[in-house]
């Protein structure tokens, strides 16, 4: 499998590579050449996730790896989960139209958020495929709090991976801030940036332009704008979809959406021939997508705080691959689309490409209010507590079964349940009046010292920050 730039420009280049590198040298992110088709959903019943999940990202790897130190890597990646299932689907009631609910939880990893079932494959991909290479990396990446410490966590400890991730002050919670800056392995550095997670998205990305320190520190990202994440949440909608249904019938999906690198991989899995129904991409008040599938129009707008930090983003960089396929996978056509968007603040798509977007796509999004309500009713009719993210898609879910794109009775709906509820206990407190617990193994997160590097929004100053540590 080989992979190209969302802009047209470069060669081919190899998993490893895409792995190692991240961003594409002309600005665009890469995606492979070709997509490939899924294994039949009845040669995937009754394996485990581990198994399923070599199944189905297999094609994206294959050449670049060996098949059994891709299946050792993949079992170990998933041990680290704490339940068998790894994504587990919890059926919970029906929506008013009749169609069957359920959740994906996939938040039973080592830092209870969505992001752990990637990032701990990724991890461990970058330190085989740089062990073969004799090479190092400086992973760079911004979090909104839970790509933090799930990476953080991924890389603790790797010999050929120093991690920097940049965080915006006040604006994760107390307990993500204090997964990233309670971790003591050495080669990892938690950086607070004065502004917001764009602000720190924007520092990222210009790093990566920056070729000469790029080249000099052999910089990595670690955001979803990394296609091994893409790809390895393709997975859980595969085993989402054998756990509510015995047939090859539809299904629909609501996925609370920042950076639309969950959905996407959810798209990734239709057009590799998963039957889905709907694809539904859930905002909270920064709707900067919600706005984009109904109008054709993507106009920048600050960026808003909710109870649901990890979606508040206002540019969501996974787009430029769907925009890639639906502009004809023409790359020059993506880099103008996009220059003008940061040039202008605003740009449209009509006609066949708009269409396009509306045909794969539904949308809908939900203030703190509406969410906290979800929450509320959700643990007073099942006794569950969700997080703020997932109650959003939940949310989203209900009105758009009232009569919208989700009211067949036949086609089972699965909300993605992003974050564990003790990710987010004010918000969770806030609306049932009940202060979800951290699983047993993270009790003494609260009592451990904090070790917080800072730097401006400013690039010099975080390249200086970077080239000390490294000595
Ligand atoms: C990252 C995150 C999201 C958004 O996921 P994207 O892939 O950026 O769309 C939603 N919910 C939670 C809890 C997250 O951590």
């Amino acid at each position: 499998m080989r992979y190209v730039s969302t802009r047209g420009g470069g060669e081919p280049r190899s998993f490893a590579d895409v792995l190692l590198d991240g961003l594409a040298r002309d600005g665009g992110l890469y995606v492979p050449e070709a997509w490939p088709v899924l294994p039949p959903l009845a040669d995937l019943r009754g394996r485990s996730f581990a198994e399923i999940a070599v199944a189905v990202t297999w094609p994206f790897i294959d050449g670049a790896i060996e098949r059994l130190d891709y299946e050792r890597i993949v079992d170990e990646a998933y041990a680290t989960f704490d339940v068998p299932e790894v994504c587990p689907v919890i059926p919970i009631g029906t929506l008013p139209s009749g169609a069957p609910l359920h959740l994906l939880e996939l938040y039973r990893g080592p830092t209870l958020a969505f992001k752990d079932v990637a990032l701990q494959l990724v991890g461990r991909l970058f330190d085989h495929v740089l062990s073969l290479r004799n090479e190092r990396i400086c992973v760079l990446g911004a979090t909104s709090g839970d790509t933090g410490s799930a990476a953080m966590d991924a890389c603790a400890g790797l010999d050929r991976v120093d991690a920097f991730i940049l965080f915006p002050a006040g604006r994760t919670s107390e307990v993500q801030r204090r997964q990233m800056t309670t971790l003591t392995a050495a080669n990892l550095c938690a950086v607070e940036i004065p502004g917001t997670f764009d602000d720190c998205q924007d520092l990222v990305k210009a790093a990566f332009a920056d070729t000469s320190f790029r080249d000099d520190v052999h910089l990595a990202a670690i955001n979803s704008i990394n296609w091994a994440r893409v790809m390895a949440q393709i997975t859980y909608y595969v085993t989402a979809h054998l756990a509510v249904r015995d047939d090859d019938g539809p299904v629909s999906f609501v996925v609370p959406t920042g950076n639309f690198g969950n959905v996407l991989a959810g798209w990734v899995a239709a057009r590799g021939g998963l039957p889905v129904d709907r694809l539904v991409v859930a905002s909270n008040r920064n709707d900067v997508l919600t706005r984009f599938f109904t109008t054709g129009t993507m106009s920048l707008a600050e960026v808003v705080p909710t109870t649901s930090p990890s979606m508040d983003i206002q540019v969501s960089s996974n787009l430029e691959r769907l925009l890639f396929e639906v502009l004809d996978r023409d790359g020059p056509a993506v880099a103008e689309l996009l220059g003008r968007f940061r040039g202008e603040g605003a740009v449209s798509v009509t006609g066949a490409v708009l269409d396009a977007l509306r045909s794969e796509f539904d949308c809908g999004r939900l203030d703190d209010e509406s969410a906290a309500r979800v929450i509320r009713d959700v643990h007073h009719r099942t006794g569950l507590l969700l997080d703020p993210h997932t109650a959003v898609g939940l949310g989203v879910a209900e009105e758009l079964a009232d009569g919208g794109p989700l009211s067949d009775p036949e086609v089972p709906v699965v909300c993605l349940a992003t974050a564990h509820p003790a990710k987010f206990p004010d918000a969770v407190e806030g609306a049932t009046g009940i202060r979800p617990a951290l699983p047993e193994r993270l009790g003494d997160l609260f009592d451990l010292p904090e070790r917080i590097a800072r730097a401006e929004a400013d690039l010099a100053d975080l390249e200086d920050l970077i080239r000390q540590r490294l000595g």
